[in-house]
């Protein structure tokens, strides 16, 4: 059996990003993509799994070191499924959180539930080289509904307006260590982590 290396380059410069998958993956050294002067791709696949694989492929090739890259977003029933890999850029090119979330309640306006049901996904993607062909992909859902407000203080991007059903919440009322057991993240994160400590991919 081969030994699975130490050390990845993750396919991203945000440092939050690179804290919370490091503090989920703590017998791995994950290294960001600014680490090795990797230029940013544009993400011009058409969807979360065609954008993540064009980042870690990306990161692979500029590294020289096997690659994770992730790509999330917001999916919306009533809004034709987006914003989807718009979510982080919904309200502008350089939109913040605020800016995207007041446009989502506003082409929400006037629709009830259940019709404001939404789930957030994520993909994670391991490749072991640039060429690699067999990427490892793993993916996660979480569904919920987009609330008429926004509530709490935690979490980053949708999180204020993203009800969750089973705790009576937004996903910003939930602490770090119950929205990983939920989230889209979490859930593609165990698949993952479950497959590097099998060596299954690399
Ligand atoms: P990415 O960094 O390109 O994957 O962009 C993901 C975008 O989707 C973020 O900027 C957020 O707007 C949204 N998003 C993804 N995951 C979450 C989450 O866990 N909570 C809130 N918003 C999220």
């Amino acid at each position: 059996m081969t030994k699975t290396p130490s050390s990845f380059v993750l396919a991203s410069g945000n440092a939050g990003k690179i804290r919370e998958l490091q503090a989920l993956l703590p017998d791995f050294s994950l290294r960001p993509q600014t680490d090795f002067a990797v230029p940013e791709i544009a993400e011009t696949g058409g969807t979360f799994v065609e954008n993540a694989i064009l980042k870690a492929r990306n990161a692979a090739r500029y590294s020289q070191l096997p690659a994770i890259a992730d790509d999330s977003g917001l999916v919306v029933h009533a809004l034709n499924d987006a914003p989807g890999i718009y979510s982080a850029r919904y309200a502008g090119p350089d939109a913040n959180d605020a800016q995207n979330i007041s446009k989502l309640l506003n082409k929400l306006d006037g629709v009830a539930m259940p019709e404001r049901r939404a789930y957030f996904f994520c993909v994670l993607v391991f490749m072991r080289h640039e060429n690699d062909p067999c990427p490892f992909i793993a993916q996660g859902r979480w569904d919920g509904a987009i609330l008429e407000r926004p509530e709490g203080e935690f979490g980053f991007g949708y999180d204020p307006v993203f009800g969750v059903a089973s705790h009576h919440c937004s996903a910003a009322q939930l602490s770090l260590e119950v929205k990983n057991s939920l989230s889209h993240r979490g859930k593609a994160l165990a698949l993952l982590k479950h497959a590097l400590f099998e060596n299954r991919v690399v």
